[in-house]
């Protein structure tokens, strides 16, 4: 696929918006619900949190490993030569999506769900203008603190950090297709379905 997905082939579904507000819950109950659907599994330098797991969670990778696909991305004059289809520095660690299991899912006619941040959302927009992004909001800033404080995962300089990136990610709304309210998980899980093409 490159622009203008025609009905039988596979399109991306961008879950994005900012941290703790529920995208990987809301992920996980959309592929429960409908196994056709393919997760893009992202490759991260960050450090593995308790119960993850190398190739299920992320793709763990080294500092200077990441900085080594890059560094061949960027050299590589050839797209669809490149490790990451898009790559962003959040919060100190880098994130990307490998190109090749997306590009495969979508010539096999899958549809593929990314969950990824907003510069990395914008930028496979750019690349795959039919991709369509769902930009996942919180009732309200106070609740998104809540939130990243309750899950317990991140030391507390850590989401004051994410806090501060998550008040620059709100006002970049008026960027994505479709901007959803997660006030309640099952409801917002159906709304996102209804985005989505699956028989
Ligand atoms: P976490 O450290 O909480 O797992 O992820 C931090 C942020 O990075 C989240 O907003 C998450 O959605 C985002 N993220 C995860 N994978 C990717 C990716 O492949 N690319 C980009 N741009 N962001 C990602």
């Amino acid at each position: 696929m490159t622009s203008g997905a025609s009905a039988a082939a596979g399109n991306i579904y961008i879950i994005t918006g900012p941290s703790g507000v529920g995208k990987g819950t809301l992920c996980a109950l959309l592929l429960q619900e409908h196994p056709a659907l393919c997760l893009s599994i992202s490759a991260t330098s960050r450090g593995m949190r308790p119960g993850e797991r190398d190739g299920v969670n992320y793709h763990f990778k080294t500092r200077i490993e990441f900085e080594a696909m890059i560094e061949h991305d960027r050299r590589e004059q050839d797209p669809r030569r490149h490790h990451l289809l898009e790559w962003a520095e959040y919060n100190g660690n880098f994130y990307g999506t490998p190109r090749a299991a997306v590009e495969s899912a979508l010539a096999g006619g899958k549809h593929v769900l990314l969950e990824i941040e907003t510069q990395g959302a914008l930028l496979v927009k750019s690349k795959f203008p039919a991709a369509c992004l769902i930009f996942i909001a919180p009732p309200s800033m106070e609740e998104l603190e809540r939130r990243l404080r309750g899950r317990g995962t991140e030391a507390d300089a850590e989401v004051e950090n994410r806090l501060r990136i998550a008040r620059h990610e709100m006002a970049l709304q008026p960027e994505f297709d479709h901007v959803l309210v997660n006030a309640d998980l099952r409801r917002c899980v159906a709304e996102v379905r209804a985005l989505i093409p699956v028989p």
